[in-house]
């Protein structure tokens, strides 16, 4: 098709990767996904790779990036994202971020591209104020174990705005607040996954903690709307602009929804609180509702009913799971 766009996504064999893929082919983009596979998975884009809309390269950002063609859209959400993962080898997820960005800020300048980046709620830390809006400058330890992923989104963002400034790049930045659903990986140790998994084999579930630590926990197509209307906006429109839901739960009152919901007969254990694990985290959402007119239309209730199927269904590959517990 001539006027068809197309749309870089990195990170596209992860978790909201590949449901961001799904998206664009939806709309009638071509898509180049790319992705090292250190945390995606070939399984997340099984059923897009023989599309001849659909292009898998394998590659690490760190590496510079270099495609023929045209390239509209940049989304760049490559990144191990889970602190159990992020945390295996810092320098790698730190360098993923700072020179991962600027390698594809620099394929956006060659490409004439917009170039949207996925940042996140950690670059608040362990927030000092209840509600996060953007305009929260954040209480971040610059270094701890969370450090790597929260620095280097921060110094990503930096890089998005000073790109912005010296080359007039279109650069957009959302802040991603916890999200879930299908194809979460199921061992990369966060609280939804491990929870359904515990639950659905009827181990204890791990509690870091007390469990009153809060987590606002927003459904995947939520997310993958807000992207994609972020994109969309006009190009003076930069942000940052918090994506979440701001149904904010505890911990414990997470696990005791998702037993209910497996009818899991498992019990709570409590384990000691990773260091500088945030206590509260609950976007302000003004701008999102304002600016994108995005408003969650899933519960976490609902959102739920809509995972645990999933999970349900690799139950026979649970057996063998070690699930990554231990805070
Ligand atoms: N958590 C927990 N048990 C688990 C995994 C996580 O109690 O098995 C807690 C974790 O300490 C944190 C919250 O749940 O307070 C959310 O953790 P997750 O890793 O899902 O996301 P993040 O810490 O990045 O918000």
């Amino acid at each position: 098709m001539a006027d068809q766009q197309t749309s870089i996504v990195t990170g596209g064999a992860g978790f909201l990767g590949s449901h961001l893929c799904d998206h664009l082919i939806a709309r009638g983009d071509r898509v180049i996904c790319i992705d090292s596979l250190i945390t995606g998975s070939l399984k997340n884009i099984a059923h897009l790779v023989d599309r001849p809309d659909f292009e898998f390269i394998q590659q690490d950002i760190i590496q510079p990036v270099h495609l023929p063609g045209p390239v509209h859209d940049i989304f760049n959400l490559a990144c191990p994202a889970s602190p159990a993962k992020y945390t295996l080898d810092p320098v790698h997820t730190f360098n993923t971020s700072v020179i991962g960005s600027q390698n594809m800020l620099n394929l956006a300048v060659d490409k004439g591209a917009r170039i949207l980046q996925a940042s996140t709620s950690e670059v608040y830390g362990d927030p000092s104020v209840s509600v996060q809006s953007e305009d929260y400058r954040g209480n971040v330890n610059t270094v701890g174990p969370r450090s790597c992923y929260d620095e280097g989104k921060r110094a990503a963002e930096t890089l998005f705005h000073d790109f912005r400034q010296r080359y007039g790049l279109v650069t957009k930045i959302v802040r991603i607040f916890n999200t879930y659903g299908p194809r979460m990986s199921l061992d990369d140790g966060r609280a939804v996954s491990n929870f359904i998994v515990q639950a659905l084999k009827g181990e204890d579930l791990t509690v870091y903690g007390t469990g009153e630590q809060t987590r606002s926990f927003c459904f995947v197509e939520d997310l993958i709307h807000g992207i994609c209307r972020m994109m969309e906006t006009p190009d003076n429109i930069a942000g940052p602009i918090n994506l979440g839901n701001p149904e904010e739960h505890t911990i414990k009152e997470l696990a005791e929804m998702i037993l209910q919901k497996t009818h899991s007969t498992s019990k709570l254990t409590y384990l000691d609180l990773p260091v500088d694990d945030p206590l509260r985290r609950k976007p302000d959402i003004t701008l999102a509702r304002e600016i994108l007119q995005c408003e969650p239309q899933y519960t976490l209730s609902e959102g739920l009913d809509l995972t645990i199927p999933y999970f349900r269904n690799l139950l026979p590959g649970l057996d063998k799971l070690r699930v990554v517990a231990g805070g």
